[in-house]
């Protein structure tokens, strides 16, 4: 192993390619910010009851793929596998579904852990954005997430993703389904684990990934058939209110998804050129989630997309993000005087809000040149000895290629104006 190598399933983000991720990040969460969802941000590590019971006890996340860590003092955390468990957590904590207006709207981002077999589109560390509506039951909060969803991808230019949609049903339909289910999964062949799973959680024996369960599963009871009359009419006015809004979306009545909180809505975004690890995001209503941390009654629903798997998405469909260039002005000095003064004059303009960089280590011109090049910078300063004892410095658009010698003092307020 070499030493500078990060650890297994992980990666870095260096530049340039680290600012496609900062603009995905941007792009997911913009039209968030624009609709009443406020940034929240919680901590990389909670206890680990929080997610045992918070998530599932069955659950892959939890019995396989959740780090977990005894710390000095003898507490017993577990680093972040997801973030809704840790942002209803934080808003019960602050109270903020007592101050007055719900749903309690919410956004967040940042970086998530699970021990898994490291493969493309699938990381030990990766990195998501997710919105929460705490505390709300309304079928037009479903739909407001999904449609936020589906604009953001949209935003980015993706067009290969689809949207799988399904009910999970609530407390009072769910339990008969479930047991419906297990009968009929009782008589299968099927592995041990797989068999204890159908007695903890008969449901995600759905999601099973392996061809010869799936085939096992072909005539399994469907849910759609025991959903309660409530359910059906919140999904049938969830279903409205997407197709209203002119996003589609494919039934599926077998999507489940991994975790075990969910209640009614559900859905997946998958996007075609992934291969296996298709799912981009993913989310739905967990109506019963606070109360199985200990927390009142507060119908919820949310979505987390994965930022890495959309950097891969864009990679799938060839879309190049527009990204602007970092640095506008690039200055290149020749000699000791002209360093000075252009440093100078490097200082103004950042302190006029124009990125400018600059040829550090007194290098030649030509080598100076190149890195203005690859800065993408519009103008660059050129300045030496001649120059400065004009009282001058050259101007070049970048772009035609034109060069002017502007006076040293109006070099600023010159890019200013031509950078408006
Ligand atoms: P999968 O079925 O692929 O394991 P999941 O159901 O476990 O996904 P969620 O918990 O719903 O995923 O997380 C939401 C999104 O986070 C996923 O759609 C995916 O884009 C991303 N994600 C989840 N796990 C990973 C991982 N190990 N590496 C990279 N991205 C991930
Ligand atoms: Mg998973």
């Amino acid at each position: 192993m070499s030493t500078f190598q990060a650890p297994k399933g992980t990666y870095d983000l260096t530049p340039p390619s680290s600012a496609t991720f900062l603009a995905v990040r941007e792009a997911i969460s913009a039209p968030l910010r624009d609709s009443g969802y406020g940034y929240i941000e919680t901590p990389g590590f909670e206890n680990v009851e929080l997610f045992a019971r918070g998530v599932g006890e069955s659950t892959d996340i939890v019995t396989k793929e959740m780090y977990t860590l005894t710390t000095k003092g003898g507490d017993q955390l577990a680093l972040r596998p997801e973030g809704t468990a840790s942002v209803l957590r934080a808003a019960l904590e602050a109270n903020l579904h007592k101050a007055g207006n719900l749903p309690v709207k919410l956004w967040y981002s940042g970086s998530y852990y699970r021990y898994e077999r490291p493969q493309a589109g699938r990381y030990r560390h990766f990195s998501q954005v997710g919105a929460e509506a705490i505390g709300t039951e309304d079928p037009v909060l479903d739909a407001e997430l999904i449609i936020l969803a589906d604009q953001a991808y949209r935003s980015l230019g993706l067009r290969q993703f689809r949207i799988l949609l399904n009910s999970l049903g609530d407390k009072e339909c769910r339990p008969v389904y479930r047991e419906a289910l297990q009968t009929f999964l009782r008589d299968l062949d099927l592995d041990e684990e797989t068999r204890r799973r159908i007695e903890i959680n008969p449901l995600r024996v759905l999601d099973d990934k392996r061809a010869d369960v799936q085939k096992q599963l072909t005539d399994a009871p469907k849910l759609r058939d025991y959903l309660c009359d409530a359910c059906k009419a919140y999904h049938e006015e969830v279903r409205a209110l997407i197709t209203a809004a002119g996003v589609v979306f494919e039934d599926d009545e077998k999507l489940v998804r991994g975790l075990d909180y969910y209640t009614r809505t559900t859905f997946e975004f998958v996007h075609d050129g992934l291969g296996s690890q298709s799912a981009v995001g993913g989310g739905g209503r967990y109506d019963g989630l606070s109360e199985m941390i200990g927390g009142p009654e507060l119908p919820s629903v949310g979505w987390a997309l994965g930022v890495d798997r959309t950097v891969l998405a864009l990679e799938a469909e060839g879309v190049e993000l527009d990204l602007p260039a970092t640095t506008s002005v690039y200055a290149v000095p020749l000699g000791e005087e002209a360093r000075r003064v252009l440093f100078g004059v490097v200082t103004e303009l950042r302190r006029a809000g124009i990125a400018a960089d600059f040829a550090f280590g007194g290098r030649g011109l030509k080598g100076a040149m190149k890195s203005a090049n690859r800065s993408g910078a519009r103008y660059t300063l050129v300045a030496g000895e001649r120059d400065l004892a004009e009282g001058v410095v050259q101007l070049k658009d970048m772009e035609s290629g034109e060069q002017t010698a502007v006076p040293l003092t109006e070099a600023a307020a010159e890019l200013a104006k031509r950078l408006g």
